[in-house]
C-alpha cells in the first residue's frame, strides 16, 4: 500500500487552470509521490486511513523552480569564476552540496543548470540527491558553458570552445552523453565584460540549427546566454528552446519569438541587472562606474520594457536569476518574483506561475501545478502570496517543502 497524505485546512494556491488560480480553503490528498485529490472545503477521507498534516490556514503552493541556476557558484562567491572552476575538487563538491539544499530549503524543488564551473557539477549532484544522500531540488543537469573561438569567455579555460558547426555538434553530443540534459551556449556579450559588448553576436544559425538538432537526437535541449535583440532572433529562428535574458527586442526578435510562441521559453534574471543598477554590488567593487560602462541602465530598463511586450504577448516567461552573487545571495531566489510584480506589472499569480505551471513543460517533468495526477512537490509558507510576493522570500513563513509527496525539509524554527 502507498503512504496517503491529507493536507488539511490549506489556501490552495493550484497554478492550474480550469479551475484556475486559488481555493481559499480546501484540502489535498497526496497518493505516494503524486496528488490524487484537491478539493474547496473537506475532503470526505478516513483520516485513520492517511497521515494527516494540518496547515491551519497556511498557503500551500506548488514547489517552486528557477530557471537559471548555478549551482557551481558557492555560497560566498564572489564573481571569482575562474579559482571555482580550478578548486581542488572535494571541498568543491560540498560547496555545491549547500548549494542544492538551499536550493530547496528556499522552497525551490526544481532548478534547470545554466552551466557549472566543474564538469560534472549539476550530474553528481542530482545522482546523490536522488539516491537520497544529499537534500536538493529536482535538477536537470547542464554541463560546461559552451562559446565560440574569440568571443566571450573563450580565453577563460573553464568553457569549451568550439569554431564551427561540426565541432559544436560534437561538443553537444559529449556532453550529452554524460548525462547533460541542457546546453548552455553564449551567443552574445555581455556588458559586464566591456570587451564583449550586449549587442555582439557569436555562432550563427547553421551552427545553432546543428546544436538544436544534436541536442534534440539527445532527448536534451539548448539554453541561450542572448542579451542583444540579434542574437534573441537567431536563437528563435534556429529552435532554441530556452533564451536567457533577452534584454534587448527589437520588432523582427519579436516576430521570431512569436513565431515560436508554443515551445520557446523566455527567462530573463530581472532581479540581477535590478541589483546592478541599485548598487547593490558597490561593496564587491561593482562601482557605478563600472556598471555605467556596462551600459546596464540601459538594459535593465529595455529589459523590463521588453518583459512587458512579452506578456501582453503570451510568450511564456520563466523566472530564474542568475543567483548566487553577494548582491544577490543564494537563498533570495524569490526576489526575482517580487521584480516581476514590482516592475512588470504582472499579478503575484502570474509571477507564481513563471516559476511554476510554466516551467514544468520547458523540462518535460509533470510538476508544476496541484492537480490531480501531478508530481506532489509543494512549499507551504505562512502568509498569502496571491496578495504579498515577497512572503515567499521569508525564510521564517517558510514551513516545510515536498518532493515526490514527502516532506524534504522541515522548518527548525518552527517545528523544534
Ligand atoms: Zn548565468
Amino acid at each position: 500500500m502507498t503512504e496517503r497524505t491529507l493536507i488539511r485546512n490549506a489556501r490552495i494556491v493550484t497554478c492550474s487552470e480550469p479551475p484556475a488560480g486559488v481555493i481559499a480553503d480546501g484540502d489535498i490528498l497526496l497518493d505516494g509521490d503524486r496528488v490524487a485529490e484537491v478539493s474547496a472545503g473537506r475532503l470526505a477521507v478516513d483520516e485513520h486511513a492517511v497521515r494527516v498534516v494540518d496547515v491551519r490556514g497556511a498557503a500551500v503552493l506548488p514547489g517552486l523552480g528557477d530557471a537559471h541556476v548555478h549551482l557551481s557558484w558557492p555560497l560566498d562567491f564572489v564573481f571569482d569564476h575562474v579559482s571555482v572552476a580550478n578548486a581542488p575538487a572535494a571541498p568543491h563538491a560540498l560547496d555545491v552540496a549547500a548549494v542544492a539544499r538551499t536550493y530547496l530549503e528556499s522552497g525551490y524543488t526544481l532548478v534547470i543548470g545554466a552551466g557549472v564551473s566543474q564538469p560534472f557539477d549539476d550530474i553528481r549532484t542530482r545522482d546523490a540527491i536522488d539516491r537520497g544522500y544529499l537534500p536538493g531540488p529536482r535538477i536537470l543537469p547542464s554541463g560546461t558553458m559552451i562559446t565560440e573561438a574569440g568571443a566571450i569567455s573563450a580565453d577563460t579555460g573553464m568553457t569549451t570552445v568550439v569554431t564551427d558547426a561540426r565541432d559544436l555538434r560534437e561538443a553537444v553530443a559529449r556532453q550529452c552523453d554524460t548525462g547533460v540534459r541542457v546546453l548552455k551556449l553564449f551567443i552574445s556579450g555581455d556588458g559586464i565584460v566591456p570587451e564583449y559588448p550586449s549587442d555582439d553576436v557569436y555562432m550563427n544559425d547553421e551552427m545553432l540549427a546543428a546544436a538544436v538538432d544534436e541536442a534534440d537526437r539527445h532527448g536534451a535541449f539548448i539554453s541561450v546566454h542572448a542579451r542583444g535583440s540579434a542574437s534573441v532572433a537567431m536563437a528563435a529562428r534556429t529552435g532554441v528552446r530556452l533564451i536567457h535574458h533577452a534584454c534587448f527586442l527589437d520588432e523582427a526578435a519579436l516576430r521570431e519569438l512569436r513565431a515560436r510562441r508554443d515551445d520557446v521559453w523566455v527567462c530573463p534574471g530581472l532581479h540581477y541587472l535590478y541589483a546592478m543598477v541599485s548598487g547593490h554590488a558597490e561593496p564587491w567593487g561593482v562601482t557605478p562606474d563600472k556598471i555605467e560602462r556596462a551600459g546596464y541602465e540601459k538594459e535593465f530598463h529595455a529589459q523590463v520594457e521588453g518583459l512587458r511586450l512579452l506578456r501582453d504577448e503570451g510568450i511564456r516567461i520563466v523566472a530564474g536569476g542568475d543567483f548566487g552573487h553577494q548582491w544577490t545571495r543564494h537563498g533570495t531566489y524569490a526576489a526575482e518574483l517580487e521584480r516581476y510584480v514590482e516592475l512588470v506589472g504582472m499579478s503575484p499569480v502570474e509571477a507564481i506561475n513563471t516559476a511554476t505551471r510554466d516551467l514544468g513543460p520547458l523540462v518535460g517533468f509533470d510538476v508544476g501545478q496541484i492537480r490531480p495526477g501531478a508530481l506532489a512537490d509543494l512549499l507551504i509558507v505562512d502568509g498569502d502570496p496571491t496578495t504579498d510576493i515577497t512572503v515567499l522570500q521569508d525564510p521564517d513563513r517558510r514551513r516545510a517543502v515536498l518532493k515526490g509527496g514527502e516532506f524534504a525539509y522541515v522548518n527548525p524554527r518552527l517545528y523544534p
